[in-house]
């Protein structure tokens, strides 16, 4: 459950009841740097439901399973995933792991961060159109069709974002590698079930 070839690790820890109950002292700079922002920084987060802080009905869905199936049989789980900023691309590991406790401590492993030309997409001061697109929550592709998710740039390319004056709000879905791959993930890190014999 842990990784020696990263760039970075911050870790936090989630209560029985999935309160957030404690972060690594360098959570503040990660969340400088890649949110770009700093809206969750530590001293305003402790106490507060971790779901504030998952975005769309279908990752809290996801991760509500993820989290019951890690606590009844008190083990771990790694979801890759991506935590993208306007002009940098990140690669993460997420481990997640139940304590008899009920509590789960996150570590998320930053492997690889890589500048890119600005994705105005993605800059949340640019002014929003009533349009709609979704963005899966872990990779960050982009969705074309309920089937077709691509890269943001190509998404941008494809949908002709490069000459619209407003950018149109950003959903979080799940696509569905993504979900395969978390059940995947799920289904192998459980223990297999218990073969009775008479
Ligand atoms: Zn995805």
């Amino acid at each position: 459950m842990s990784r020696t070839d990263y760039l970075a690790l911050y870790e936090y820890t989630i209560d029985n009841q999935d309160q957030i109950a404690k972060v690594s002292t360098n959570w503040d700079s990660f969340e400088t740097a890649a949110q770009d922002s700093g809206r969750f920084l530590s001293a305003g987060i402790i106490g507060l439901p971790v779901w504030d802080f998952i975005d769309g009905a279908e990752t809290s869905l996801l991760y509500k399973v993820i989290f019951n199936r890690i606590r009844k049989h008190n083990s771990s789980i790694v979801i890759p995933y991506r935590c993208d900023s306007p002009t940098v691309r990140r690669t993460l590991e997420l481990h997640l792991s139940a304590r008899l406790n009920g509590s789960i401590d996150f570590y998320s492993y930053l492997l690889q961060e890589e500048c890119r030309d600005t994705v105005d997409l993605f800059d949340p001061s640019f002014d929003r159109s009533n349009e709609h697109i979704r963005v899966c929550s872990i990779c960050k592709r982009v969705a074309l069709s309920d089937h077709h998710w691509v890269e943001v740039e190509a998404a941008i390319a494809h949908l002709g974002l490069f000459t619209t004056v407003k950018m149109p709000q950003i959903t979080h879905g799940l696509c569905p590698e993504c979900y395969a791959m978390a059940m995947a993930e799920l289904d192998s890190s459980s223990p297999p079930p218990r073969v009775t014999t008479r």
